[in-house]
């Protein structure tokens, strides 16, 4: 079977589905495509957010992202957090603020979200094709011809969303790169990202299961710090996880990558300085001498944490009065509580990771378009891309304004040809 559309789009998921809803409002008459891999449309959406989508955030700005930084801005300024709001109200899918600065459906639903744009695409008839894996793409005279199992497509210009390759099982298997790459496109190296982190099984993190509190985490690379972040770690049967976690583990998975000495380290006082928790147990000495050091730490930390922190330090020192404190073991303490080195035996993989870090570079893209720099009429938007954005709404925000972008362009650009063909004699 062979068919013909002006617009197809490879991968019907966050990007893909903005794409084709803006390309179909913004030229209503053209004919419009999705073709997905997948059996049913919208898995990684449903499972967002834990289930409610997490579809923005009030401020997005390129420093919430990484990446080449001033083509991230262009492509944010074009769509930014308020057209997404205004978006979604359009579609009847009404936002609510939460306190952390995320925008979630008032509904709480993710099944909304997914509902709503797969409406939209209905009402503006376009073809959405499931099942339908592209395994080539190439570019003959104008037109680009697309091989699946279900037989060819021809497109007037092509909108790639295939996604990254974090939970592949959602269809995201990052099989959609080298559709790329024969066409000319470069790959940088891809590593999941915001994804748990594993720890040595000997370490105390089992015993913590489930406990989550505010931590400060910092990564240090070839013995410089390069990245230090606040957040809430929590403790899981296999080691850690939590926003900050998240956030953090694409330096520890790209560094370890290339076999770079990387190491993490967590304050469990970030809101205290050094001086002021010495001052703290010197004080406590006096004043209530005979208190356990679990117990005195537990004033002011989790009691389970304070816990297997004494019972952490050779000799385990949780039973011992505070007045019998020696200096050598108080500063050991104090780096143990401040400073303790993670042993992080790597991360819990692609098919724990919400995100991608790597793909195609931002510079082979144009952004005011999203067309490509190497192939005229092929787009690159989403989670393709060498961009990837922290915990928080930031990811689908550039889902979204990629795809806006994509989508009014291709449009455009579809428009303008055909006007041509008209004219011309
Ligand atoms: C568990 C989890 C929770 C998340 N929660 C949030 C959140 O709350 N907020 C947030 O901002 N971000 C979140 N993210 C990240 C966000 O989901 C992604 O960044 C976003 O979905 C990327 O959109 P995309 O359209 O580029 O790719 P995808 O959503 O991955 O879609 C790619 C599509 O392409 C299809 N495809 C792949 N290869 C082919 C092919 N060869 N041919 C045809 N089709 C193909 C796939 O089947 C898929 O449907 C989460 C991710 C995960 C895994």
């Amino acid at each position: 079977m062979s068919s013909d559309f002006d617009i197809v789009i490879v991968g019907a998921g966050a990007a893909g589905l903005a794409a084709g809803i803006f390309a179909g409002e913004s030229h209503p008459n053209l004919s419009i495509a999705l073709l997905d891999r997948a059996k049913t449309i919208g898995a990684k959406i449903l499972i967002s957010g834990g289930g409610r989508c997490n579809i923005t955030n009030q401020r997005v700005t390129a420093s919430d992202f990484h990446g080449t930084r001033k083509l991230i801005d262009r492509v944010l300024r074009r769509f930014d957090e308020q057209a997404t709001i205004r978006w979604f109200t359009s579609l009847n899918i009404p936002l609510q603020l939460e306190s952390t600065g995320k925008y979630f459906p008032v509904s709480n639903k993710a099944r909304m979200v997914v509902d709503g744009l797969l409406q939209r695409c209905k009402d503006l008839g376009l073809s959405i094709l499931t099942e339908c894996p592209v395994q080539d793409l190439r570019k003959e005279g104008e037109l680009f011809i697309l091989q699946h199992p279900q037989g060819l497509t021809r497109a007037r210009q092509v909108i790639l969303a295939t996604g990254g390759q974090s939970l592949p099982k959602t269809g995201s298997d990052g099989s959609g790169w080298p559709l790329a790459q024969h066409l000319g496109h470069t790959i940088t190296p891809t590593y999941p990202a915001l994804v748990p982190l594993l720890l040595e099984p000997s370490f105390f993190h089992a015993d913590l299961s489930g406990l989550s509190h505010d931590v400060m985490l910092s990564t240090t690379v070839s013995g410089k710090t390069i990245d230090r972040r606040r957040g809430s770690l929590l403790w899981t049967h296999f080691g850690i996880s939590g926003p900050v976690v998240l956030d953090t583990s694409r330096f520890w998975v790209q560094a370890a990558a290339v076999d770079k000495e990387v190491c993490l380290s967590l304050n469990c006082f970030p809101q205290f300085s050094i001086r002021d928790i010495e001052q703290w147990i010197v004080q406590s000495t006096s004043q209530r001498g005979k208190k356990t050091i679990a117990s005195l730490l537990s004033e002011r930390l989790p009691a389970r944490l304070a816990l297997k922190i004494a019972e952490f330090q050779k000799p385990n020192i949780s039973q011992l009065p505070v007045n019998l404190l020696n200096k050598e073991a108080r500063s050991k303490l104090i780096l143990s509580l401040t400073n303790l080195r993670l042993p992080i035996l790597g991360s819990r993989g692609w098919n724990f990771a919400e995100v991608t870090a790597g793909g195609i570079p931002l510079e082979e893209i144009h952004p005011n378009s999203m067309e490509s720099r190497l192939i005229p009429g092929l787009y690159v938007i989403g989670e393709m891309l060498d961009c990837d954005g922290r915990i928080g709404g930031f990811n689908f925000q550039w889902a979204w304004a990629t795809g806006y972008i994509a989508g009014t362009s291709a449009g455009l650009a579809v428009t303008k040809s055909i006007t041509q063909e008209v004219q011309s004699p």
